[in-house]
């Protein structure tokens, strides 16, 4: 089964040829990184399969359903930036991810909610505001938060270049114990080959311009820190 499906995908802006022919499957349960230089249309491939874009050409589909017929409510976020409610505590901060018709104290939604920060390595922690969190810890709340929906795929963009060093070494290895636990679906958009290597069964690297796929990598390596 296929988790996501994108087949000829062209985007235009104007004159501007974004995407050109873009074809991409991933598997239920696969670990895909997208990776290329600046202005290969790596945000673009986001923003269609998570809904903002509805013109472009070709097709793409999650979970067997086209992104322009509601597909995109199968995707979930995590941003580089965490973008959390700073007046809002972790549960809740974790809720605003749930479906808009779920009742976040609906005790399923609220078992569901406590299971996602244990997940992320956030027990104890339900109760704290953004503000007393550091920003791996910040980063974790936006992990838990997308994938309280979930999502059939699971899209990062750049989640871990504003971290230092060690920080990110500790919440990549953080998400790779997530999509165990989880069996999650996930496209990791990077710019750093070697984090992508390091998570990664597959790396498609877009050159461009146009963003085009130059290259499809299989990653067969024991991952280091396993
Ligand atoms: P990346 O995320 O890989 O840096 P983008 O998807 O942001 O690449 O951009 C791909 C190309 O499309 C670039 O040439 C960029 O200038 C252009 N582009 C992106 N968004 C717009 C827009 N809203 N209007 C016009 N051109 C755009
Ligand atoms: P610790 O448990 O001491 O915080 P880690 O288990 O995160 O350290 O990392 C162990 C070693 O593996 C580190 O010295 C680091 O240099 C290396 N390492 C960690 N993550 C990566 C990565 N994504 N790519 C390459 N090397 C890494």
């Amino acid at each position: 089964e296929d988790a996501l499906v994108v087949r000829d995908l062209t985007k235009r802006y104007g004159e501007t040829v974004a995407l050109d022919g873009v074809d991409l499957t991933v598997s239920d349960g696969e670990f895909v990184s997208v990776v290329g230089p600046s202005g290969c249309g790596k945000s673009t491939l986001l923003r269609v399969l998570s809904g903002l874009e509805e013109r472009f050409d070709g097709r793409a589909a999650v979970d067997g359903e086209d992104v322009r017929d509601g597909g995109s409510d199968g995707v979930g976020m995590v941003f580089q930036e965490p973008r959390l409610l700073p007046w809002a505590d972790v549960s809740e901060n974790v809720a605003v991810g749930l479906p808009a018709d779920v009742d976040a104290d609906d005790p399923k939604a609220a078992t569901r909610i406590d299971d996602l920060i244990e997940t992320v390595g956030l027990s104890g922690f339900e109760d704290h505001r953004p503000g007393g969190l550091s920003g791996g810890m910040a980063q974790r709340v936006s992990l838990a938060r997308g994938l309280a929906y979930d999502p059939a795929v699971l899209l990062l963009d750049e989640p871990f270049s504003a971290l230092d060093q060690l920080t990110k070494y500790e919440q990549q290895d953080n998400l790779l114990d997530v999509w165990e636990a989880r069996e999650t679906t996930i496209v990791l958009v990077t710019h750093d080959i070697e984090e992508a290597a390091y998570l990664s069964d597959r790396v498609v690297v877009l050159g461009g311009q146009p963003g085009r796929v130059v290259e499809t990598i299989d990653v067969d390596v024991a991952r280091p820190r396993e």
